[in-house]
């Protein structure tokens, strides 16, 4: 059937003993990435069993594609969601309880209506249920991003029909979100297919910010004429980005929640049809892309997790062609984030838990190990050194930096943990500016301690030291910079610390392109 009605000569990876695993009418919660070929292990089990297979999934770009895909393919497919017109959805409905459908996808917010339910049931009585499939399934965690209400209550299909076996499946994988899919969906007895989230085509790169435009001049250059992604945080940021690198000779798009539904399925129809096009876009542009030659995702500004950072960079490269992940990140972009936090409108156990995701994704920005390793051991998974990341190509240079973090440390307690990095390195620097004047900071001990390296690598320490959780951005006062608890032991000496040198931006460009 693989063959016959797929087209394909092989199973990819888990495939076969997911498939095997439904058909025989198990339950199963599918781990895999983004690409690995999630669609089959329900697509298949459903053309195996009697009766039609229910796919639940919050996509509606997708279920059209997907549909599509299975009557090309001559599987009698058909959705129900929200874009159909109710005639439309009556002809289907009756068509399934002719028995004449395989697969039916629906949209959860029509799932958990009365009215679905019952369909479900006349089903059940009469051609019957091959199975329920729940697509991105991590939509169910209340502290995800893609989190949707009626995930909650999908339990209600096993409850009402205990004999159907249900395949749960996403691409989101850290343990506490699959802890709590299992919770959530009753989920707790099935089996776990967890496939290498390692995708080892895509090269992740990581540059400090400094000017971040030029930046991604240079880094796009390498790219002309290919189809990429480039995040930015605010719409205004995308917008600008956008109309800037039209002028610069891209085909780039915009794409933000703000902008018009047509714009936005029009700007997402150029970029899957037409070639080299670039879409500049806030995290809206996600879910749903599948599009297999998108040769780079490049971010301008920080994402908000390591899982929301995998997901972004993995639509790059679905074809197993090398692809480029891409990310210019600063100082700056830690007290946004760290503002996002701090002003949403979250319980304190769920700022304390993004706030724990944060320093995870910033202990990979600073990562002076193979990128890969950092990811993939995120997500539980062994590995060693990837070959293919900018740190294994160019190793950083570690240095004990403890004097170099006292210094640092002592320039923000003794100018009173009120001021931002810049004011911090002039009076490292001992530079005798205005501001330096006024508040009498060239009077401290501190004052001109730090001439021994420069302006930017100062820069780089500073940033190393919030990674590492010695500093912290204040939140009232944009970008002071406070010393936390565990700074404590390394200025009295208790414990030492470890930093990456920070090459001048010139020198460290070179040695990447020379590579
Ligand atoms: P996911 O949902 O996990 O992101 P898809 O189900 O969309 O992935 O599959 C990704 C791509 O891989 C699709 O283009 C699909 O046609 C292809 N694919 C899936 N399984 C196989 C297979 N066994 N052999 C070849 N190609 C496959
Ligand atoms: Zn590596």
């Amino acid at each position: 059937m693989l063959r016959r009605v797929f087209g394909y000569d092989a199973f990819r990876g888990e495939q076969a003993e997911i498939v095997d695993h439904l058909a025989q009418g198990r339950d199963a919660l599918v781990l895999m990435p983004t690409g690995g070929g999630k669609s089959l292990c329900y697509q298949l089990p459903a053309l195996l069993r009697t009766g039609v297979g229910i796919v639940v999934s919050p996509l509606i770009a997708l279920m059209q594609d997907q549909v599509d895909a299975l009557r090309q393919n001559g599987v009698a497919a058909a959705f129900l969601n929200s874009s159909l017109d109710w005639r439309a959805a009556l002809d289907i409905e009756a068509a399934a309880r002719r028995g004449e459908l395989k697969l039916l996808y629906v949209a959860p917010e029509r799932l958990v209506t009365e009215r679905f339910l019952q369909l479900l049931d006349e089903l059940a009585a009469g051609p019957g249920l091959a199975l329920f499939a729940i697509d991105e399934a991590h939509c169910v965690s209340q502290w995800g991003h893609d989190f949707r209400p009626e995930y909650l209550q999908l339990s209600q299909l096993h409850e009402r029909h205990p004999g159907v076996p249900r395949i749960a499946l996403t691409a989101t994988a850290d343990n506490a979100t699959r802890e709590e899919m299992r919770e959530r969906l009753g989920l707790g007895a099935a089996r776990v297919f967890l496939s290498s989230f390692d995708r080892p085509n895509i090269r992740y790169t990581v540059v400090e910010k400094d000017n971040p435009r030029r930046q991604l001049l240079r880094f796009l250059d390498g790219h002309r004429g290919q189809a990429g992604i480039v995040y930015c945080l605010s719409r205004k940021k995308v917008e600008e980005t956008a109309d800037w690198l039209v002028q610069e000779g891209y085909a780039a798009l915009p794409y933000h929640a703000g902008l018009p539904a047509e714009t936005r399925s029009e700007h997402q129809r150029r970029f899957q049809r037409e070639e080299g096009v670039v879409m500049v876009a806030t995290i809206a542009f996600g879910m749903g892309i599948d599009k297999p030659d998108v040769r780079f995702v490049a971010h301008l500004d920080l994402p908000k997790s390591i899982e929301a950072y995998y997901q972004e960079t993995g639509r790059a490269g679905r074809d197993g062609e090398p692809a480029e992940a891409w990310m210019a990140y600063g100082l700056q972009d830690i007290a946004l984030q760290r503002a996002r936090i701090d002003e949403s409108e979250s319980p304190p156990e769920i700022k304390r838990l993004e706030a724990q995701k944060l320093t995870a994704l910033l202990a990979y920005c600073e990562a002076p190990r193979c990128r890969r390793m950092v990811l993939l051991d995120y997500f539980g998974e062994a590995s060693s050194p990837c070959g293919n990341c900018d740190v294994c190509q160019n190793p950083p240079e570690l240095f004990d930096g403890t004097v170099a973090a006292q210094k640092a440390l002592s320039a923000a307690w003794r100018t009173g943990q009120r001021f931002g990095a810049g004011h911090l390195i002039d009076v490292l620097l001992g530079k005798a500016t205005d501001k330096v004047a006024r508040f009498g900071h060239d009077q401290l001990p501190t004052f001109g301690v730090g001439k021994d390296v420069d302006e930017h690598a100062w820069r780089g320490i500073l940033r190393q030291l919030v990674a590492a959780g010695l500093l912290q951005p204040d939140l009232t006062e944009y970008g002071a910079l406070k010393l936390t608890e565990a700074a404590r032991p390394v200025l009295k000496g208790e414990q030492s610390v470890q930093l990456r040198r920070v090459g001048r931006p010139g020198k460290a460009r070179k040695t990447t392109r020379a590579a």
